[in-house]
């Protein structure tokens, strides 16, 4: 027998490797492959010692990268030959801290199939709803420092039992270093109260109660993994008209929660790219369109009408223990909180707020720490794209090829995150909301004080929005001594989805949305950019058009209808045969037509969404809105695949409408069926970015075409714009991970920032 050679070597792993289960995954490739050596995590990344013979290291790092834990995500993997060590065994040290950088923080996992295995069998973990291993559970949300500890998470407070200890320690079990892991005997526990009864604490008994409390048509508060949600039956009229009034003065759509992926089939059209979204572990939201026959069986209030639904699967085992008590296939689960607050997350709050309200509070004694809405995501063109990034996403970092290092951008004003610079790395925060109301602007400074303690971010650069009365940039403004970036609203849209993409140049930059600041003083929104990351040139936009009340525009689309049909058809506009005049007081379209006249309160606009609106309203589908974009929402539903016609538009220096808005009202007269119209509306917007981007290419020679903004939200204007730009020969970037709304604002400004950094600009 040949003896074979044996050497050392080091190895470093970086990524998300920590808190998913990767050192005793090293440990059993170790013994597969007669290794001796050791694994440990720093706060940096996971190191490893190997002695052995060359062939067999070999094929240990090979399958370090090919059988990696599925939670898991490596980024690299570094291997050094150090001098020849011999060691007795393979052994798991103990994590320690070496310096400012910092291993990735996993999000939250939804439970396993095993762990599901787990809760039917006898033991200590049967019907235990707070089973977890190092391939799910909580994360992010209970984490409060690192490196990824028990001690640093909110289970500090529970002292494992010897069983789950013995578990915790055996590196051949699931449960190894699992931090949250626990059981029946050690664990957190729920808790039922019902209105005037005595608190419950069997989870079985609480399951019964709470499904029949459902089933009778109750409105529940429950805890869940993030925060609280309400939760109702969905196909109950009188329950989800209980939950609307509950939350007054929110119209949002409701998300509902299917038993299974058949259940959910039933009710709602979906394709393979959505079903793998509802079933990958970060199991968000998916928008998805209701089938016309169960269109009459979820109650009305849930989604407004619209034909979209936002719906999920299951994803606490509470959630499947839930579905084995209740008839109904699905529930209303929408966020536990009142309209503009953040998503409950204290017990006691909870109960402050909600006992008058819910027929029953369901909360456990696991706090939460890191506050996490449910993600939502919509199928386009193919690709799942991210509206509202929080639990399951955050906080993977996204790598923008900058150097980010100390780079804190501030957000929009709503759909707030926020991104923190770490390297070159681009940590976005989770959805923090609308900086109106009080608490979430102290949602939105404690997480941002969070994010820099966790993360080890000394901030050396902000990066803000134009707009100088925005809460965010106001914020940025408690950082006394450190330099200011300020980044247009469309500028960082773009640049977000460069930096999404990789993209370091030239391109032809179209930000559609409602509103942004710009930098001659007026309401942008339908920008085509020539720029890189740290300028822009606005080639073109639509026409400005005056927005009567500013504003309050956005949340009553028939202001921009009357502006509209002002301005086309003159002050006979009236006579047209236009549901507006029936629905709208003959006297507030006066004083909307002497606001225009006189110039009052009647800031110039050229928001792409303001356009919708507009049309929307004309049309007759929404002339007031009760949730942020529903006359694009509702104008959107209309559309059918089976028209590619367009309206004619007029491309001089700007972008006019007025001869669209003209055939529109024409083929309102003669009764053409309101789908067709739609149709031909969102197609005369693809036409017109077509044009526009098509002019900048003959004149600048880019042929890379980058799409942001809210708008872009659209499915059918996105793949539409997306199909005929391609046709063209335009290489086409839209976002997939970052949202296009003010979501991801602050990964474009971040990205500014850091470009003009580096040009040495700031
Ligand atoms: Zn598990
Ligand atoms: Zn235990
Ligand atoms: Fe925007």
């Amino acid at each position: 027998m040949t003896k074979t050679v044996q050497k050392t070597c080091h190895i470093v792993v970086t990524g998300l490797v920590q808190g998913v289960g990767f050192r005793p995954f090293v440990y059993r490739l170790a013994q597969r492959f007669m290794l001796t050596g050791r694994v440990e995590n720093t706060n940096e990344n996971v190191q490893i010692d190997i002695t052995g013979d060359t062939l067999n290291i070999e094929l240990f790092l090979q399958s370090l990268k090919s059988e990696a834990p599925p939670a898991s995500r490596i980024e690299a993997i570094m291997v050094t030959e150090s001098a020849f060590e011999k060691f007795a065994d393979f052994s798991i040290r103990h994590s320690r801290n070496v310096s400012d950088e910092i291993t990735e923080i996993s999000p939250d996992i939804a439970v396993c199939s095993e762990c599901m295995e787990d809760i039917a069998k006898a033991g200590t973990r049967f019907n235990y709803p707070f089973v977890n291993c190092t391939h799910c559970g909580p994360r992010f949300t209970i984490i409060q420092d690192l490196p990824y500890d028990r001690e640093k998470t909110t289970m500090r407070s529970f002292k494992m039992c010897g069983s789950c200890n013995r578990e915790y320690q055996t590196i051949t079990d699931r449960r190894f270093h699992a931090q949250p892991t626990a059981c029946e005997v050690c664990g957190p526990r729920y808790e039922l109260i019902a209105r005037n009864q005595e608190p419950i604490f069997d989870t079985v008994v609480i399951l019964r109660r709470l499904a029949l409390l459902l089933e009778k048509g109750g409105v529940v508060l429950m805890k869940g993994l993030g925060g609280m949600h309400i939760a109702c039956d969905a196909f109950n009229v009188q329950a989800t008209e209980k939950l609307r009034h509950l939350k007054k003065r929110d119209a949002k759509p409701f998300a509902v929660m299917f038993r299974d992926i058949g259940s959910l089939q039933q009710h709602v059209m979906i394709d393979e790219t959505e079903k793998a979204s509802l079933l990958s572990p970060r199991r968000p939201i998916v928008l998805l369109q209701v089938k016309p026959a169960s269109e009459a069986k979820f109650a009305k209030n849930i989604n407004s009408g619209l034909n979209l639904l936002g719906v999920l699967l299951p994803y606490m085992p509470f959630h499947y223990q839930l579905f084995q008590h209740l008839k109904t296939e699905a529930i209303v689960l929408t966020s536990g909180n009142f309209s503009s607050e953040p998503i409950l997350i204290d017990n006691q709050e909870a109960v402050l707020k909600f006992s008058d309200y819910a027929d029953a509070i369901l909360l456990h004694n696991r706090d939460i720490f890191n506050r996490s809405d449910d993600s939502v995501v919509r199928i386009s063109a193919g690709k799942e794209r991210v509206f509202r990034r929080s639990r399951g996403y955050v906080p993977t970092p996204l790598h923008i090829g900058l150097n980010t290092d100390g780079i804190l951008g501030f957000g929009a004003e709503l759909t707030n995150c926020f991104c923190l610079g770490k390297g070159n790395k681009a940590i976005l925060s989770q959805h923090i909301g609308d900086l109106q109301g009080v608490e979430t602007t102290l949602f939105y400074e404690q997480t941002m004080a969070q994010f820099l303690k966790l993360f080890r971010v000394k901030p050396a650069l902000l990066a803000v929005d134009m707009h100088p009365n925005y809460i965010s940039t106001r914020t940025a403004e408690h950082f006394s001594g450190i330099p200011v970036v300020q980044v247009q609203h469309h500028h960082a849209h773009v640049a977000a989805c460069m930096a999404e993409h990789n993209l370091d140049e030239k391109v032809i930059g179209v930000a559609f949305d409602g509103t942004g600041y710009g930098d001659d003083g007026n309401t942008w929104g339908s920008e085509f950019f020539v720029c890189d990351l740290n300028d822009y040139e606005r080639v073109t936009h639509f026409d400005y058009i005056g927005m009567p009340g500013g504003d309050s525009a956005s949340e009553e689309p028939w202001r921009m209808a009357v502006a509209w049909l002002y301005r086309v058809y003159g002050p006979t506009f009236k006579e047209l045969p236009l549901s507006l005049f029936s629905e709208i007081e003959p006297g507030s379209i006066e004083v909307i037509i002497r606001m225009i006249d006189r110039q009052i309160n009647t800031p110039l606009t050229c928001g792409a969404g303001r356009l919708f609106d507009a049309v929307s309203s004309i049309m007759g589908l929404c002339h007031k809105s009760t949730f942020q974009a529903e006359a694009p929402m509702r104008l959107e539903s209309m559309v059918t695949e089976n028209c590619s016609e367009p309206y004619p538009f007029e491309q001089k220096q700007t972008l006019f409408f007025d001869v669209t808005i003209k055939a529109i009202v024409d083929d309102l007269t003669r009764g053409v069926d309101l789908k067709i119209i739609a149709s031909k509306f969102h197609n005369t917007i693809i036409s017109v970015i077509f044009e526009a981007v098509n002019k900048i290419r003959q004149r600048n020679g880019i042929c890379k075409v980058v799409l942001s903004g809210g708008v872009f939200q659209n499915k059918y204007l996105l793949e539409g714009t997306i199909i005929r730009l391609r046709e063209n020969n335009f290489e086409v970037y839209a976002h997939v991970a970052v949202p296009s709304n003010d979501g991801g604002i602050a990964l474009g400004q971040t990205a500014v920032a850091a470009k003009r950094r580096s040009l040495k600009c700031v």
